[in-house]
């Protein structure tokens, strides 16, 4: 059993919210936590109460362009002054770690293990999507990271990255294949 003494974000997910936005620790909808086409304030009286704590022009550009949205996967339409979403930051935070990683020594001294270390264990605490942060929180203490070598450490992101794309219902990437992704691209 755990002991957390804050609930995830998943646990406080009310049922009175448009499917798949997330709430915050703070019990607030959490839009750096919701993916864009999520974000779409509910209807009628409730959304007036809601509005008080949110960005309101952010809000309305993201719910005019989200409107008609439901569940389902739809093109990102995103007006370029928004904030990030959880997938524009997790592409983004994926594709700066990876790529550190493909860049990463294959025999790091102390001071770049100490680093890589400090950087990956940063990540839980300060990541802004709070429930990807204790996700990967729980993953990490249960496999720690691999900092030996260029080699271990990416294949140790790559199954990082690998859970939260089986959490998430997509394909596994081939663990194989992180240099030609990140470093070298393909070989033609
Ligand atoms: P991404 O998953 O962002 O991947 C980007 C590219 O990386 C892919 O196109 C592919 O070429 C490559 N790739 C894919 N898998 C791997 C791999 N295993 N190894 C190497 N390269 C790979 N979102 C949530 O909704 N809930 C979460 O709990 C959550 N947790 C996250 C935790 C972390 C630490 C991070 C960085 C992100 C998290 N995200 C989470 C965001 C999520 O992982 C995706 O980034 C987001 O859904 C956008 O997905 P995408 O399909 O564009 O590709």
């Amino acid at each position: 059993s755990t002991t957390t003494t804050q609930p995830s974000d998943t646990d406080k997910t009310n049922a009175k919210l448009p499917p798949g936005m997330v709430l915050g620790p703070d019990g607030k909808p959490c839009k750096i936590c919701t993916a864009f086409r999520n974000w779409k304030p509910a209807q009628g009286g409730q959304s007036q109460d809601r509005k008080q704590g949110q960005n309101s022009k952010v809000a309305a550009a993201m719910a005019a362009a989200a409107s008609g949205g439901t569940s389902q996967a739809q093109p990102d339409v995103r007006p370029e002054y928004c904030p990030p979403d959880v997938e524009i930051l997790g592409r983004s935070t994926w594709a700066f770690l990876h790529t550190t990683a493909a860049y990463y020594p294959d025999k790091p001294n102390p001071t770049q293990r100490a680093n890589m270390l400090n950087l990956l264990h940063a990540l839980p605490v300060l990541y802004p999507c709070s429930h990807c942060a204790s996700h990967l929180g729980e993953e990490m203490n249960v496999n720690p990271p691999d900092v030996s070598g260029r080699t271990a450490l990416s294949r140790w992101l790559c199954e990082r990255h690998n859970e939260v794309n089986e959490r998430l219902g997509k394909e596994k990437f081939d663990c194989a294949k992180t240099d030609e992704r990140w470093k070298d691209g393909p070989s033609d």
